[in-house]
């Protein structure tokens, strides 16, 4: 039986569109097969979710009895609240009743009723009912996993291609994608500039995120469309509607080969004034794909993604083998390798996230409490600019203090190599500027380093206050916003000034709405996803650059996003309107 027609709206993060049968990674909880029984099978649906309430509470008094007496007690009291629930007749009887009333499986019942309660606790008035509902999630995952005999999950090996739907996925869950079969992926969190967005991108799988209930919303085995070009997923889509969805992916995916074949003598606007355009890289094997755009290097090595997912941190010898690799595959041409931005959304396992992680311990402020992690990491780097053209970039760089103490570490581990005799290479140093207290001191942190490059995703969060990966307020963080541009003006104008040479590494740079500001703002290093290299190369090509400063300069006096948008529309729009109609991109007029 076909499904009625859905659409489920998120945010476009990876270009592109994609046919596929869906596959869930819900990491809250397990995956909840849904079936219909037959009126035989309730009581013996009913019996299942008894005994499973049982075992569940077995388990739970195994725990308890394992507890050494003076033991932790908020860890006691804990796993005591749990006991509780599971005694208490409330889940179970409303499940029973759905099973009942509903004719569902045990595990579907226990899921909605479980959501449901979790749905009105959370809107209740009282702090304390609200806090319940996570007691209550709990308890629902754990009756499931007993239900269902799952443990623990992992990202699921793909036999077939497939869309993955995920609540989230970690960076390094993410990073697995390109050894997966994943056609699309679909996350209910997640904003345009998060980094499972990021990697999506930079692996060129479309990716629809923040939608909230993906999880919930579809099942394993729907037929969905991923429109990543509108941030749509359509469910029970009919024949007509799939095959014209598979049309416009290979139309979209031949555009962008059209592109990236096109034959460039170097990279210009279309009265000649050069762009250099780098890669931004997350992992090793993300480097050919940078080379076969056309990067004329690495502006942004993300190191960070050495550390996920394991217990210790990676020794100087795995990191050294990882950047020579790198830089002698880009060499001549140059690799900025960022120092770890670990923190926040990129945590590694043994690290406790904070209260508010994007203003708490990250980047260098980990190293700064940890000054061997990031010696051991400089010490690789120097390394490793031995064997090519390697420069060094600190994130997260706040303030003028920081960027001593980052640098006052590279010279410890300069130091260090040289009393040992080892080999190492002269290296250039950045700063991100990518909080807005580091541009307004611009002028102050210029003379202690050699470049600069600006992290727009950071630097967006930062000025408007809105964490880029919560879905809630995704569409409050857009890097067009006139406060952000004003900003990227004033470094502009200081490394100038100071003859610095600056760029701009955050995602801003691959948006081909907003390249040609960029270029007009100044700006003549934009380095990105190398998917984007190609479209970015073709939109600069179609603007002039007396005309891109004019742009710029009035979109700087704009009262807001939306009428920068309007602006770049009806000035751009004529060269550019059918490149971002074929991208899914659509403007305010
Ligand atoms: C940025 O903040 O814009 C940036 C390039 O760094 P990341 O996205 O890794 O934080
Ligand atoms: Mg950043």
């Amino acid at each position: 039986m076909s499904e009625a027609r859905r659409v489920l709206s998120g945010i476009a993060a990876s270009a592109g569109v994609a046919v596929g049968e869906v596959v869930v990674f819900d990491r809250r909880g397990v995956v909840v097969p849904r079936r219909s029984i037959a009126e035989g099978d309730v009581e013996g649906e009913v019996e299942r979710l008894e005994q499973a309430m049982a075992a569940a509470r077995r388990e739970v008094e195994g725990v308890l009895e394992g507890f050494a007496d003076d033991g932790p007690s908020e860890h006691r009291l804990l796993v005591e609240t749990q006991l509780l629930m599971l005694g208490d007749q409330m889940i179970s009887t409303a499940a029973s009743a759905a099973i009942r009333s509903e004719r569902i499986n045990a595990e579907w019942a226990l899921r909605r009723t479980v959501d449901a309660m979790c749905d009105r606790l959370r809107g209740a008035d009282d702090g304390y009912f609200r806090e319940r509902a996570d007691d209550v999630r709990h308890v629902g995952e754990h009756l499931l996993a007993v239900l269902t005999g799952q443990r623990r999950r992992a990202l699921p090996e793909l036999t077939l291609p497939r869309v993955l739907v995920a609540n989230d996925l970690t960076p390094a869950e993410a990073a697995q994608l390109s050894s997966r079969r994943v056609l699309a992926l679909v996350t209910d969190a997640g904003s345009a500039s998060s980094h499972t967005a990021i990697l999506a991108r930079a692996l060129a799988i479309p990716a629809v995120v923040g939608l909230s209930d993906a999880t919930r919303a579809l099942a394993p085995g729907d037929l969905v469309v991923v429109d990543a070009l509108r941030g749509e997923v359509v469910v029970g889509a009919d024949a007509n509607e799939l095959d014209a969805a598979r049309a416009r992916g290979a139309r979209f995916a031949a555009f962008r080969e059209r592109l990236r074949d096109a034959e460039r003598q170097g990279i210009a606007t279309e009265d000649g004034a050069r762009v250099t355009l780098l890669a931004n890289v997350d992992l090793e094997l993300d480097v050919p794909e940078a080379k076969q755009e056309g990067a004329a290097g690495i502006g942004l090595y993300r190191t960070e993604f050495l550390y996920l997912e394991r217990r210790e941190p990676p020794n100087e010898e795995e990191q050294l083998a990882v950047y020579a690799r790198v830089a002698r595959r880009m060499a001549p041409r140059p690799v900025v390798f960022r120092t770890f931005d670990l923190g926040a959304d990129k945590m590694p396992n043994a690290m406790r996230r904070g209260p508010n992680p994007a203003l708490g311990l990250r980047a260098v402020r980990i190293a700064f409490e940890r000054p061997e992690l990031l010696v051991t990491q400089l010490r690789a780097i120097l390394r490793a600019a031995a064997d090519g053209d390697v420069r060094v970039m600190f994130p997260m760089i706040a303030s003028v203090s920081d960027l001593r103490r980052a640098r006052a570490m590279l010279e410890t581990a300069r130091e260090d190599l040289e009393a040992e005799g080892a080999t190492y290479g002269p290296i250039r140093v950045g700063a991100m500027l990518e909080i807005p207290s580091a541009i307004v001191m611009a002028d102050r942190l210029a003379p202690e380093c050699d470049f600069f490059s600006i992290g727009t995703n950071d630097l967006t969060q930062y000025t408007l206050a809105v964490d880029r990966s919560d879905p809630r307020v995704a569409h409050l963080a857009s890097s067009l916003d006139p406060s952000v541009l004003r900003l990227l003006l004033r470094a502009r104008e200081v490394a100038d000034a100071h003859e610095r040479p600056i760029g701009v590494c955050g995602d801003l740079a691959a948006d081909t709405v907003a390249a040609p500001l960029l270029v007009g703002l100044g700006f003549r290093t934009l380095s990105m996803a190398p998917a984007a290299i190609p479209l970015v190369a073709e939109a600069l090509s179609r603007v002039d650059l007396g005309e891109a400063a004019s742009v710029a300069r009035e979109a700087l006096e704009q009262d807001g996003v939306a009428e920068v948008e309007r602006l770049v529309a009806a000035r751009f729009g004529a060269r550019l309107g059918e490149l971002w109609d074929e991208q899914g991109i659509e403007l305010p007029r």
